[in-house]
């Protein structure tokens, strides 16, 4: 059996290597490393699979929400809302832009932001919401915006583990995550779904001023060269990073497919167990499973994680800490919520291995040593 891991990247590398090693000396001949055809041409293949007008590339998806904030125009206190339960990287920006992170419960079966829950967090001071599509499953964006719509609130998108996501409208009209929002920020981490061979991101938006402002801040708030009319930062994706995606990005589909595949067959392994809850695919959203992410019962989950590992056996807990609970958070009240869903969903998640490369014997053995410690 080959080794275990949670991702599997150089497999799935070896696969398109010609392809890959190719594009990369091109662009080492062209030495065109920043900007140019090469990022350009991506940005509008991306923006084509995703189906929003404008793709703004960018360092990194940290950046791509900073941006976005900063794009907004939000002001120190303003109030930005979004689930506790996520990535660090959601609300860390907002922070850093002296904004005011207000932390809501997230649905049990979703993982993802309650949209009751968001709509009772909103005050005076709420500029923006930013739901997660977390480990690959949409929040509810048709409330979501509705919400948005009724409190006249922006709705940043963070899209970092969904991307290739589809989301059903009630009257059928389905779109992909991302493009949904006001805007829609995305991450290349070589471990997302559309991963690079380094760091990188972008930033998704239908509105033309909008983008044009994403534009500009992401370089130095420039017009033109050397005319900077606004205070940005420098958040650029290389050419090399550009050229890869490109070619990852024409196998998307299928990686999402090969995710899929795994999830199955790790839903059928686990189904009936009265001690795991395997993850929902609510109506409104198919699952490009970034994460696949168990709920355990009557369970010593910490347990599970170290019997797993003595096994060779990968298992991750996403996220081990809340934000709400985060010693960074402390300044904003962070101590001070009651979450119990979140709280409770932090006890018990565990993700076990899912990427592009697994094999039925790689499962059938995770799977054989989760529930020996479970039963
Ligand atoms: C990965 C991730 C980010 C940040 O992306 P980076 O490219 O690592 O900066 C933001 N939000 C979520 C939910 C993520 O998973």
């Amino acid at each position: 059996m080959r080794t275990l891991q949670m991702v599997d990247t150089k497999t799935q590398y070896l696969k398109i290597k010609n392809e890959v090693d190719a594009a990369v000396l091109n662009v080492m001949e062209s030495s065109q490393f920043i900007g140019g055809k090469v990022v350009n041409d991506f940005a509008i293949n991306l923006g084509t699979y995703n189906g929003v007008k404008h793709v703004i590339p960018c360092a990194n998806g940290t950046d791509a929400l900073q941006i976005s904030m900063m794009a907004l125009g939000l002001k120190p206190g303003d109030e930005v809302i979004t689930p506790s339960f996520t990535y660090i990287a959601t609300v860390e920006a907002a922070a850093l832009l002296q904004l005011k992170p207000v932390f809501v419960e997230v649905d049990k079966s979703t993982f993802c932001i309650d949209p009751e829950a968001l709509e009772k967090a909103i005050t005076p001071k709420t500029k923006a919401i930013i739901p997660v599509h977390l480990y690959g499953h949409a929040a509810e964006m048709e409330k979501i915006m509705a919400i948005a719509k009724k409190y006249n609130l922006f709705v940043i998108e963070d899209n970092a583990q969904a991307i290739g996501c589809d989301y059903t409208f009630t009257d059928g009209t389905i779109a992909k995550t991302g493009g949904i929002g006001h805007i829609g920020c995305t991450s290349f981490y070589p471990s997302k779904n559309l991963g690079a061979f380094g760091d990188g991101g972008a930033i998704f938006t239908n509105d033309d001023a909008l983008a044009e402002k994403l534009k500009m801040i992401a370089a130095h708030g420039q017009s033109k060269r050397y005319y900077h009319d606004l205070v940005g930062c420098n958040s650029r994706l290389d050419a090399i990073q550009a050229a890869i995606l490109d070619i990852k990005l024409k196998h998307l589909d299928e990686y999402i497919a090969a995710r899929r595949k795994a999830a199955d067959f790790y839903d059928r392994a686990f189904a009936g167990n009265e001690k795991i809850t395997t993850p929902r695919r609510a109506v409104y959203s198919n699952h490009v499973f970034h994460q696949y992410t168990l709920i355990v019962n009557n369970t010593d989950r910490d347990g599970l994680n170290k019997y797993l590992a003595d096994k060779v056996v990968p298992s991750m807990i996403y996220y081990p800490v809340p934000s709400h609970k985060q010693k960074m958070f402390a300044a904003f009240g962070g101590g001070d919520y009651q979450l119990p869903v979140t709280d409770w969903l932090t006890e018990r998640v565990i993700s076990l291995p899912i990427h592009t490369e697994l094999d039925e014997e790689q499962q059938n053995f995770i799977v054989s040593n989760v529930l020996d410690y479970i039963n």
